[in-house]
């Protein structure tokens, strides 16, 4: 018989690193929060229009990497590549109240090239806050990212920032570039070489040493920015240095999807390998709302992901696991009547409690509590069975060893006395 896997490119996140991973989401979740932001929770497929008009068509997740399906209702669908236009598709579907502010934790599904820290599912935590071109907004949203990730402990994280230009100005530089790379189409790579016409500006995110050369020379869209443009920008950067928070302008910075207007970002760790690095980015999406059908309305939001983040953690020796909330052990060796009554009772008091099955030796069981990290193991023989007690034995702390009979009317009590 077939014993199957989990597909390539995706894993199965189990315990303890799946507590690490609810740690994270808990932390994001309090940084957004306090500063308004809601959690979002929406489909994870939707029509595939909504992946090719908001992240263009000529985008590389969008021509090689969508999961499309038809369903048996013929509708084509996609899961979601990303967090953002499936949140703003919700703001035009809703029409929330506006700087409406949405988090979201979600799945996204990438037909990548598996490697280390780059899946076909990964997991991403995001913000959209939508309904306001204030520069001030940008600085916020980049300020929640660069904070949360000092609440995970990282300290080796750099930010770039650069401005994609709008409608004003960006067809004009790309229009530059396209006449710049023309002039040095035989130095791009295969790849660049064929698509730049379509749409310049990924050849200066191409990694590869023959586009990096010719990106040196490339005219710089810092310098095509037209005066609003340019100004949100400084306004942009003016907020990072009165909030204390380091920066470098980057010249290429481009991220990978077209709706992209003004404000980009990307935070990297420099505790990883480059080919991973990437921990969190986003940008201003302008244009958006009215790629999806909308009234034109500007937003801006980032997406950061969970695994690239407990690399990072792992790097730099932050975010140990969690400590496990089981604090005692039920080893009932007397039939296991007062294991299930017993673990049920304390567990509705708010004491974690764990305890064996299938009539163990009182030596499993007392494995078990090891195991469970228990600091306390409630043992019950049939001699405390009929006296209606408990014998309570101290497995951790200073009073390690220590044991003593306690009645079993009030035990919740006096168990909770025991750990507080
Ligand atoms: P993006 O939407 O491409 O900007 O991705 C947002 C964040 O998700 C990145 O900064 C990475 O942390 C993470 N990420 C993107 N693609 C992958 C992937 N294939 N596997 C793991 N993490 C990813």
């Amino acid at each position: 018989m077939t014993r199957f896997q989990a597909p390539s490119g995706t894993r199965d996140i189990l315990p303890p690193e799946s507590g690490r991973l609810e740690e994270v989401v808990a932390r994001f979740a309090r940084v957004v929060e306090l500063a308004g932001y809601g959690l979002v929770v929406s489909p994870l497929f939707e029509d595939v229009g909504v992946f090719r008009r908001g992240m263009g068509e000529s985008s590389e997740i969008v021509r090689k990497e969508m999961y499309e399906f038809e369903d048996k209702g013929g509708r084509l669908l996609a899961l979601r590549p990303e967090g953002t236009a499936p949140v703003v598709r919700a703001f035009i579907e809703h029409q929330p109240p506006t700087v409406w502010k949405a988090w979201y934790v979600t799945p996204a599904f990438r037909y990548e090239r598996p490697q280390a820290g780059r899946y076909r599912q990964h997991h991403q935590l995001g913000v959209e806050a939508i309904g306001s071109a204030d520069p001030d907004l940008d600085v916020e949203v980049i300020a929640l990212l660069a904070g949360f990730f000092s609440s995970l402990g990282l300290e080796r994280v750099e930010l770039r920032v650069s401005s994609m230009g709008d409608g004003a100005c960006l067809p004009a530089y790309r229009t530059a570039l396209r006449s710049y790379l023309a002039a040095h189409e035989g130095a791009l790579c295969a790849e660049h070489a064929a698509r730049y016409r379509e749409n310049p500006l990924r050849v200066l995110d191409c990694k590869r040493p023959s586009c990096r050369q010719v990106r040196e020379g490339a005219p710089r869209l810092r310098h095509a920015l037209c005066e609003p443009c340019a100004a949100h920008l400084a306004r942009v950067c003016a907020g990072l240095d009165a909030l204390g928070i380091a920066y470098k302008e980057d010249d290429f910075l481009v991220r990978g999807f077209d709706y992209y207007t003004r404000t980009t970002f990307e935070f990297s760790s420099l505790a990883l390998e480059a080919a991973q690095d990437a921990i969190g980015g986003g940008g201003r999406y302008d244009g958006l709302a009215e790629l999806l059908g909308g009234r034109p309305t500007p937003g801006i939001g980032f997406a950061s992901g969970i695994e690239r983040l407990l690399l990072a953690c792992d790097a730099e020796g932050v975010l140990p696991s969690r400590p496990s909330p089981v604090t005692v052990f039920v080893a009932d060796v007397a039939g296991g009547s007062v294991a299930r009554d017993l673990t049920h009772e304390l567990r509705r008091a708010g004491i974690g409690c764990e305890r064996a099955f299938d009539g163990r030796s009182l030596k499993a069981q007392l494995r078990l509590a090891d195991r469970a990290g228990a600091r306390l193991a409630l043992i019950v023989g049939p001699e405390e069975a009929a006296a209606g007690a408990v014998t309570l034995r101290v497995l951790r702390g200073p009073q390690a060893g220590h044991q003593e009979r306690l009645a079993r009317s009030g035990l919740a009590e006096a168990v909770a006395a025991w750990l507080a």
